[in-house]
């Protein structure tokens, strides 16, 4: 005997059989109980739902001439007929198939001759919506005035598709998604009935996959049990199904929120050698903390979740550690990473970076805080902090940059001049000595130059970044041929994707303090992107360096700061004589 696919082998043959859709139900029922059939109806609702399993479980009762009214009997000719698909009285039409005004027609001329053997005639038009504009005219008049002894029943997955004329005249009943705890529920049933061993964490990834239809997850089991024996497990199904365990993600959203980088990158280089699609993967996290968000804000978030009791639970802790600003900043943090893997040529990267960038939330200062710090500049309670303000007196005013504090931007700029140590002291007298006037002094300049430079000491640079923010110095090892030019530390990468976090506000601002710090110079961080704006491979072009320029101050702290807190857009520079726009 061939092997008959789950689906149909287990077809609902009564109502009481049906998985979910109670209330439909219910409803068809007591209609045949009291005789009150309308002859036009409706069932919509997403694929796999049940639609034309009612309407086939209608058929039967309205033609059975035994059972009860809601009962079909399963023994009588019209029952075993249509049961066994060829009843004459029962018209099965494909909507996408037979659209036309033609095959309405003659649907019209059919139904004008009474039923060959049972009470009546019953025509099932599956995915009606397909019908043409026409064919919907055509069968208008019928469903106004449809004979007594014709029942139409049509079944569609996009009601809006379908015509107002059509619904007003029809009954309608709008099939839901069958809950998560019912199609757990339903499937171990089958698995009982069929002699497999299915661990419970199984058929809930099979549900879960299923999103609500009883047909996606039965060919889902259909594919498990021919692969495996007696038994099946969460491997077979993240093997043969492609599926993962939904702890990933519980365990990724706990990482994640205690800013625990490597665990996150662990997490997600798992999912990923396991073989799971990335974009599915984003989604599905995306999917948790939606949920973690739900369960923050909602006194009884199982109203709005469909989960299994255990992820609920472990949703409901996470949540409970996490306020709501943060879980929401994650979130749209998450959905930004998963909008730019879309256009990204590394979208993992785009993944992670995202993850980076989550890791690093908590530590975002606020709109408010840096207006507070705003005001303090401007009213000059504060000396001007070497990361925002430029003209400093950078060879001389910092402290050797191993033991510069974690957060330079708060170190005045004047208490550093009392513990530089010898070495630099000595240079310092030497250029003093050399020249005068020490602010903005060319030959000041120079001569500090010599302790390090871009290309010679750019690793030493990333591993002194690495100690003060870890994440940065990967990041800057991607950048390709670091180099300095007229006052601008050129960093030129291959991807947009690659330096986008780098070159937010904060970032730039931290890395450019780095720059100070270590270089002993305020270069003016400037990023090129292969491809991006490369016009002309005229390196030295005057044009492209004024262009650079540009680009250059609308990367400056204090020019982005300005921005961000009115809101605006850097449109039109104008660089004044100085050319480095320093005032
Ligand atoms: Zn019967």
């Amino acid at each position: 005997m061939s092997y008959l696919v789950l689906a149909r082998k287990w077809r609902p043959q009564n109502f009481a059989e049906v998985v979910g859709q109670q209330a439909v139900v219910r409803t068809l029922r007591n209609a045949l109980t009291r005789n009150r059939v309308a002859h036009a109806m409706l069932f919509s609702g997403v694929r796999g739902v049940g639609k034309t399993t009612l309407a086939r479980l209608m058929a039967k009762a309205l033609n059975c001439s035994q059972g009860e009214p809601d009962v079909p009997c399963d023994r009588c000719e019209s029952c075993l007929e249509i049961m066994a698909g060829n009843a004459m009285d029962l018209h099965e039409i494909d909507g996408a198939s037979n659209r036309g005004i033609q095959e309405i027609r003659e649907l019209k001329e059919n139904i004008r001759f009474f039923p060959a053997k049972g009470r009546y005639k019953i025509i099932i038009i599956d995915e009606v919506h397909m019908l043409t504009t026409e064919a919907f005219n055509a069968l208008l008049k019928t469903l106004e005035e449809p004979p007594a002894h014709v029942y139409f029943m049509f079944a569609t997955t996009e009601l809006h598709k379908i015509p107002i004329t059509i619904l007003s005249r029809c009954q309608r009943y709008e099939l839901k998604r069958v809950p998560f705890v019912e199609l757990v529920a339903f499937f171990a049933r089958i698995a009982e009935a069929e002699k497999v061993v299915v661990s419970q964490r199984a058929l809930e990834m099979i549900a879960r996959e299923a999103e609500g239809s009883v047909r996606d997850g039965l060919s889902l089991l259909d594919q498990l049990f021919s692969f495996g024996g007696a038994e099946i497990s969460d491997g077979d199904v993240a093997e043969v199904l492609g599926l993962v365990d939904r702890r990933i993600y519980e365990n990724l959203a706990r990482a994640l929120l205690a800013a625990d980088l490597a665990a996150c990158l662990e997490i997600f280089a798992q999912s990923q050698a396991a073989g799971m699609d990335l974009k599915r993967f984003a989604n599905d996290l995306l999917g948790f903390f939606r949920a973690l968000l739900i369960a923050k804000v909602k006194a009884r978030p199982e109203e709005l979740l469909d989960l299994a009791d255990q992820e609920l639970a472990a949703i409901k802790d996470i949540a409970a550690g996490a306020s709501q600003e943060t879980l929401y900043q994650y979130f749209s943090l998450l959905l930004k990473g998963s909008e730019e893997m879309q256009y990204s040529s590394r979208p993992r990267l785009a993944l992670e970076m995202a993850f980076l960038r989550a890791t690093q939330a908590g530590q975002i200062v606020p709109a408010a805080a840096l207006l507070g710090r705003l005001d303090e500049l401007l009213a000059g309670v504060v000396p001007e902090s070497r990361s925002v303000a430029r003209p400093v007196f950078a060879p001389i005013s910092t402290a050797e940059p191993e033991s510069a504090p974690s957060q330079p931007r708060t170190a005045p700029a004047v208490s550093a001049t009392y513990s530089v140590p010898l070495a630099e002291e000595k240079i310092k007298e030497r250029t003093e000595a050399a020249t005068p006037l020490p602010e903005q002094s060319p030959p000041a300049l120079s001569v500090l130059h010599q302790g390090r430079e871009v290309k010679r000491d750019w690793g030493a640079f990333v591993e002194y970044v690495k100690k003060r923010k870890h994440w940065m110095a990967p990041v800057l090892q991607l950048c390709a041929m670091p180099r300095e030019e007229g006052g601008q530390l050129i960093l030129k990468f291959d991807d947009p994707s690659d330096c986008k976090l780098l070159r937010e506000h904060d970032n730039l601002k931290l890395l450019q303090s780095f720059v100070l710090d270590f270089f002993q110079n305020d270069f003016r961080v400037v990023f090129k992107v292969a491809g991006a704006q490369a016009a002309g491979d005229g390196e030295n072009d005057e044009a492209e360096s004024l262009v650079a320029e540009r680009r250059g101050l609308a990367n400056d702290p204090m020019v982005q700061m300005a921005a961000e807190i009115f809101a605006g857009q850097i449109g039109s520079i104008r660089t004044g004589d100085g050319g480095k726009g320093n005032q």
